[in-house]
């Protein structure tokens, strides 16, 4: 049975912790020092890596150090010891995985699929995030676009785990994107709930993603509109929606 649990790091990353027996893993260690009193006396069996990123990378030198252990993630990542590229299916902590590359925020940024039994657990990074998506930094909107549609295509009952707590934030823009839409309001009057108990808003699933995450709306009539408001051409494609969508999001 595998257990995974977020472990706060910075202002308001998670590094996801997955246990499985006496088997540690963790996503995207930013920092070292949270992962390092999480464990306590257990060892760090390995390193699972989706993007570039310092706030995603920054601890893993330390705790390769430490631990010896492997590093799995794009080969652009100097530490990575096992490449992953799309459509790898390696066999980690006793489980199946998907690697799928979903460019945009970066370049070289992959999403991992956790098999666990029936269950899908799904580590995305900065690509999607609760009722958002991460900025982009090198690739195109189409890509970014691409790369999220693949994502909302994963069965409705998978678990989101992104790397950033933004969804409250995030919840106020797509309030404004899709005003009307009864499910964005009632998930901001449950995150605030939460947040205020300072407990975190993850995991997500794709299917409540799917209802209140603009950017896997752009077919929504509502957004639509706004979007043409915003410059967006009156016979705008889902892709053109999208990319006046995050311009918007960049200065909300
Ligand atoms: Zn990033």
């Amino acid at each position: 049975m595998i257990t995974i649990h977020p472990i706060p790091a910075f202002n308001d990353n998670y590094i996801w912790h997955l246990r499985q027996g006496d088997e540690h893993w963790v996503v995207d260690p930013g920092d070292a020092n949270p992962v390092f009193d999480a464990l306590g006396d257990n060892r760090l069996s390995g390193i699972l890596l989706t993007h570039h990123h310092p706030d995603h990378t920054g601890g893993v030198e330390a705790l390769m150090n430490a631990y010896q252990c492997p590093v799995y993630g794009p080969a652009t990542i100097a530490q990575v010891t096992h490449p992953l590229v799309d459509g790898d299916h390696p066999t980690l902590i006793g489980c199946h995985w998907d690697v799928l590359a979903v460019p945009g925020h970066t370049l070289d940024h992959i999403a991992l699929v956790l098999h666990a039994g029936e269950e899908l657990h799904l580590f995305c990074g900065d690509t999607l995030f609760a009722a958002g998506c991460g900025r982009l930094f090198e690739g195109s909107p189409e890509q970014m676009f691409d790369s999220l549609s693949r994502l909302a295509r994963l069965p409705a009952d998978t678990r989101v785990y992104c790397a950033h707590e933004y969804t409250e934030a995030n919840l106020k823009f797509a309030r404004a994107a899709e005003p009307g839409n009864s499910a964005i309001a009632s998930r901001l009057v449950s995150v605030k709930q939460v947040r205020a108990e300072n407990r975190p808003t993850l995991p997500s699933t794709i299917g409540l993603e799917c209802a209140t995450n603009p950017f896997l709306r752009t077919q929504s009539p509502t957004i639509r509109a706004l979007a043409c408001e915003r410059g967006a051409p009156a016979d705008a494609s889902p892709v053109e929606i999208f990319t006046v969508l995050r311009r918007w999001k960049d200065t909300f």
